[in-house]
């Protein structure tokens, strides 16, 4: 008999689960701090469940945790890089980014991705499926286990996958990372990239949780941007635009842009002065990120005084812009690399 895994079951779902095994659901609390908090790999371990119930829930579902098959621990920053085997066989990133107080867990939604952005290394390894909201979960459990001292105070799904391609499980494992009997991690502490899926975000802006986020825009033009990003022919700016003003309008919220400096390619002053031009009037925030190279990609890290120059044009429109200088590059931290050179 194949067991159903019990960290795929929102609060709402554990709490049916119970009552069918003969149990009172606010046993969901306990049980939930017992997997997430506590950590245990067997129902037997769950003390103050009475023996019945832990029997009957063993009869149903199974615990997983994911095996940590590669570590690399940046020298030069501490940002440490994790590759999972989940029990069939596929494999993850996701990499802990310590501060000095906090700690931020970027993870993947899923194993590998559709969308073939051109620059990224998750685009040189196949798709192989949706992560499951307990999969997901998982991957902050074992970066968790293994670093105990670590308080992990935010999350980021900038990992591996497209999250809105795999909404459903996306929000399931947030609203269990939100949870207090789970991880206890504030929704504006949670950060949703998407390279641009406007259904994802027009859902998003209905779903009333007050999660952060990004979008990957890397160009204002669309001739440049769906070279770089297939997607923009799916979803173009134009739509892209109107579904994150419409969502920054009916939120209240604002949205981050990710922006990735590619020498060369996105960051001339045109290119700042014309992202200006889309931006205006747009509450929103910039990220600029220095590429990351990837071993082979045909794109190159920008040079300093170039930076410099689309730094300054967009701060003389009035962007709120921030220069962020890439993580990690020292162990291969760029999205999808771990993944593509195993597969390799
Ligand atoms: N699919 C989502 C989330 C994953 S990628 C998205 O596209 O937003 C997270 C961010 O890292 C995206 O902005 C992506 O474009 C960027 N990225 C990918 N590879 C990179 C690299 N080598 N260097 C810098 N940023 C990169």
């Amino acid at each position: 008999m194949n067991k159903a895994s019990i960290k795929d079951l929102s609060k709402k779902e554990l709490e049916e689960a119970i009552k069918e095994a003969g149990g009172q659901s606010y046993r969901a609390g306990q049980i939930f701090r017992w997997l997430y908090k506590i950590a245990v790999g067997a129902f037997d371990e769950m003390k103050d469940i009475p023996a019945p119930l832990r029997e009957a829930l063993d009869a149903r579902f199974r615990i997983i945790s994911l095996e940590t098959i590669d570590t690399r621990r940046s020298l030069s920053d501490g940002t440490t890089k994790y590759l999972f085997r989940l029990e069939d066989g596929n494999t993850v990133e996701a990499v802990l980014l310590p501060e000095r107080t906090r700690a931020t867990v970027c993870i993947s939604s899923q194993a590998g991705c559709k969308f073939k952005c051109d620059f990224c290394a998750s685009a040189s390894a196949p798709f192989a499926r949706n992560l499951t909201s307990g999969e997901i979960a998982g991957e902050v459990m074992a970066i968790k286990a293994a670093n105990p001292g670590a308080n992990i105070t935010n999350i980021v799904f900038m990992g591996i996958g497209e999250p809105f391609d795999n909404y459903e499980n996306v929000l399931k494992a947030a609203r269990l990372f939100n949870d207090k009997d789970a991880f206890n991690i504030g929704s504006r502490r949670m950060t949703i990239s998407t390279c641009g899926v406007v259904p994802g975000i027009e859902r998003l802006a209905k779903e009333g949780m007050q999660i952060e986020l990004s979008v990957s825009l890397h160009s204002a033009g669309d001739a440049v941007r769906s070279k770089l990003m297939p997607v923009n022919k799916r979803y173009p700016l134009r739509e892209l635009m109107a579904s994150c003003k419409d969502y920054i309008r009916s939120t209240g919220r604002i949205i981050t842009f990710e922006y990735v400096l590619l020498d060369g390619v996105n960051i001339s002053r045109e290119s700042a002065a014309e992202l200006a031009g889309l931006l205006k009037g747009v509450k929103c925030k910039v990220n600029a990120i220095s590429y990351n190279k990837v071993p082979g990609s045909k794109y190159g890290a920008p040079k300093d005084k170039d930076v410099k120059v689309f730094m300054q044009t967009l701060a003389d429109a009035g962007v709120n812009v921030i220069h962020r200088k890439p993580k990690g590059e020292d162990i291969d931290a760029g999205c999808g690399q771990l993944r593509a050179s195993r597969l390799k």
